[in-house]
């Protein structure tokens, strides 16, 4: 299904266009200013392809006079090579930190693009656990085939050079860069990168802005938790780890707080007193949240995730 739908977005868009699927140009970062000396690019809504060269996912920078601060480092290395010109577009500076929000292929397949530009890699120090899982390294074989040549034999996952496990503030260009751990909830080396000069915060997956977040098997309830430890900041305007920026950050923050918050009181409830699924679901008041994107996808999958979640809870 969602197969169907990219390729039927996809002709769609080349048709619009006026060419064919095949001649099509694959999208590339394009640098957008955010907020003061803030940009982001922005990856498509898809799932990683050859054709996209895995380009679905952010990545944001911030340029200041003594250097480039970089968060996270896209799906392959070519992604980063021209995001890396994009960065050479807008300042000289040297890129001289990338962090990264998690260790997930969209987000770190790039780093070795800048490891060669001479920037130091930093990430909490729970990345390591990924970085030596044969789940990595299955990912990797799985992805040079799939979204070749983009990542092929040449790609490597790439080491932090600062593992963090608290609180870290780097300084830089009169900047503060305050390095959050916020996890375990998406994965359990989730970090937030907060500038509070700029009233900025750079979420990685955490935050889903103005739509029905997939919750997947994740522990809502430590994801609650995350969003509780982001909403301490003073935020004005959030980039996401997917999707477009947002600012509108409190509002976005409590819009998925509130809906985890409610999968687990209602299908908790029912858990609880051993309803059937299908009946706690169709009883369930929905409406605060069913003409939100991506209700019809996510929401059922969601509550039944949580119903489970919670069953097991239970036990
Ligand atoms: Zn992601």
């Amino acid at each position: 299904m969602l197969m169907f739908k990219t390729l039927w977005a996809i002709a769609a868009f080349a048709a619009a266009l006026g060419t064919s699927p095949a001649a099509a140009q694959a999208p590339a970062p394009k640098a957008v200013k955010v907020a003061p000396d803030t940009y982001m690019v922005q990856g498509v809504s898809a799932l990683g392809s050859s054709a996209n060269r895995n380009f679905i996912s952010n990545a944001a920078f911030v340029v200041t006079p003594e250097g480039v601060l970089v968060v996270d480092a896209l799906g392959s290395p070519v992604l980063a090579r021209e995001l890396l010109a994009e960065i050479r577009r807008i300042t000289p500076a040297p890129v001289r930190y990338v962090v990264l929000t998690h260790y997930h292929a969209d987000h770190i397949y790039g780093l070795q693009a800048f490891k060669d530009a001479g920037a130091s890699v930093i990430a909490h120090k729970d990345g390591q656990i990924y970085m030596n899982s044969d789940t990595a390294a299955l990912r990797l074989q799985a992805s040079r085939e799939e979204l070749g040549p983009a990542v092929d034999a040449s790609t490597r996952l790439v080491a932090a050079d600062r593992w963090i496990d608290s609180r870290t503030t780097l300084q830089m260009g009169g900047l503060d860069f305050v390095l959050q751990p916020a996890g375990p909830a998406h994965t359990p080396e989730d970090l937030v990168v907060w500038v509070p000069q700029l009233k900025l915060l750079i979420a990685g997956d955490l935050v889903f802005r103005g739509r029905i977040p997939f919750v997947g098997q994740a522990d809502s309830g430590r994801w609650i938790t995350a969003l509780d430890t982001l909403l301490a900041f003073d935020a004005a305007v959030i980039v996401p780890g997917h999707g477009p920026v947002s600012q509108s950050a409190r509002a976005d923050l409590e819009l998925t707080r509130d809906y985890l918050v409610y999968l687990r009181q209602t299908m908790g409830e029912a858990a609880r007193s051993m309803d059937p699924f299908e009946e706690a679901y169709a009883r369930t008041d929905w409406s605060r949240f069913e003409k939100l994107p991506l209700f019809g996808a996510a929401n059922r999958i969601n509550a039944y995730n949580t119903y489970l979640l919670m069953e097991q809870a239970g036990k």
